[in-house]
């Protein structure tokens, strides 16, 4: 492992692919994560880098080629829709009943630097617009 200095910098150096990504380990339990919400199709953990008091990822725990949101098929339309209704739960189990902020980050440009879809729950502090 080796720390990179920002997010970006993480994003920058991910190469985007269809190999497995460190969410398969934290899917099938081989890597201790804060589970916050899990069912059948989809699990959410805490961030290991937290950029608000709360800031929880949800995901697909099958990826079946969403990588990342440019990827999705119309087949995706239901769980990508689970997704965004999972975190709408979760915003309401965290407390954060003001407001919070959703998050999903596409490709190098986009700062994306794990190729396993994922929501970000952002919230426990005042967000700002626009976004870095
Ligand atoms: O959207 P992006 O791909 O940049 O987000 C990946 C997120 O996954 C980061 O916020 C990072 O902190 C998080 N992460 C994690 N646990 C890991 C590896 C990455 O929570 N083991």
């Amino acid at each position: 492992f080796t720390p990179m200095a920002s997010e970006k910098d993480a994003a920058l150096a991910a190469t985007p692919s269809d190999a497995p990504t460190i969410f398969d380990k934290i899917i099938n339990k081989e890597i201790p994560s804060t589970v916050v919400y899990e069912d059948d199709k989809v699990l959410a953990f805490r961030d290991i880098g937290p950029q608000a008091p709360v800031h929880i990822l949800i995901i697909p725990k099958v990826r079946d080629g969403l990588t990342g949101l440019s990827k999705a098929e119309e087949r995706h339309s239901e769980i990508l829709g689970r997704l965004l209704y999972t975190a709408k739960l979760i915003a309401k189990q965290e407390g954060l009943d003001d407001g919070f902020r959703i998050v999903i980050n596409d490709g190098p440009t986009g700062c994306q630097s794990v190729y396993h879809i994922h929501v970000h729950l952002l919230g426990g502090r005042q967000m700002n617009w626009p976004p870095g």
